[in-house]
């Protein structure tokens, strides 16, 4: 792994309705690392990623991409940025073939290029014969692996994915967690933001946990064992959110469910 830093977060903070979702978060990551970003629901993991993106404006302090200030209104370093989001408008009326070209194009590969690029890479994912169906009749998974294609058909030095494997059966998981293992290993740097454990914790150089607007674990899945002295992620993240109630939980719901019967 290089020395170079891609990604470097001072200080952010974000405010929303006068709350704090994020509040001081501090990250350095250095080229080809593969960051397992994670945190319960409403933790602000997507907030960050759309802070980096620059789709969420109005917060405080500093994000550097590939070194530049994204606050200096130059949009340069998005050509070299993958983006998986966690909800996606795909243009339903349109097709893949014409979808994908788009976004290429956008990325500034040529029409041709983006075609049949998108064409090989649709194949891989068992989708060669939709490429000119509608995204609209499209399942869950389909959309997922077209907005897969999308993130990465420009090959970027920097791959935000945002929930990336929702939707997708059992051998699609494998298929994806095997290529963002290769690109990773061909230096790409990925911010992987999910609360989905098993998978981070399998494919994650560096896990990054984030609970109550801060970070409060940020090392390898052993450090992280180490430190909270617990056997799996999931086992880990609850011990350091301070989450200890899910069999009350459930209780409560279970009786609920079954009150009268
Ligand atoms: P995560 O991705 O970790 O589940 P989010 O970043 O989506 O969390 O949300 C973090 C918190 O910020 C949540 O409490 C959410 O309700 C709030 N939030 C996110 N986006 C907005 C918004 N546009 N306006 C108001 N509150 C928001
Ligand atoms: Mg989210």
């Amino acid at each position: 792994m290089s020395t170079e830093e891609v990604l470097s977060i001072q200080d952010l903070r974000m405010k929303y309705d006068g709350r704090y979702v994020l509040n001081g978060i501090d990250l350095h990551v250095r080229r080809g690392e593969m960051i397992g970003y994670i945190g319960p629901n409403g933790a602000g993991k997507s907030t960050t990623v759309k802070i980096m993106l620059g789709l969420v404006e109005g917060y405080t302090g500093t994000v550097r991409i590939f070194g530049q200030d994204i606050a200096d209104g130059s949009v340069e370093y998005k050509r070299r940025i993958g983006y998986v989001p966690e909800v996606a408008e795909l243009y339903d009326q349109l097709t893949p073939a014409e979808y994908l070209t788009f976004t290429g194009e956008l990325y500034g590969l040529s029409y041709e290029e983006a075609y049949e690029k998108a064409e090989r890479l649709m194949e891989c994912f068992d989708l060669g014969k939709v490429y000119h169906s509608r995204i609209a009749t499209f399942s869950k998974g389909m959309r997922q692996k077209v907005l897969l294609i999308s993130s990465l058909l420009h090959d970027p030095d920097l791959l935000f994915l945002d929930e990336p494997l929702s939707g997708l059966d059992a051998n699609s998981v494998m298929v994806v967690k095997e290529i963002l293992a290769k690109l990773s290993a061909a230096g790409t740097t990925i911010f992987y933001s999910s609360h989905i454990m098993d998978v981070v914790e399998k494919i994650s150089s560096r896990i990054v946990l984030l609970a109550d607007s801060r970070v409060v674990a940020d090392g390898t899945f052993k450090e992280l064992q180490q430190q909270s002295q617990e056997g799996s992620l999931e086992e880990v993240f609850n011990q350091l959110t301070g989450f200890h109630n899910h069999g009350a939980i459930a209780d409560r719901f279970v009786s609920i469910i079954r009150e009268g019967s």
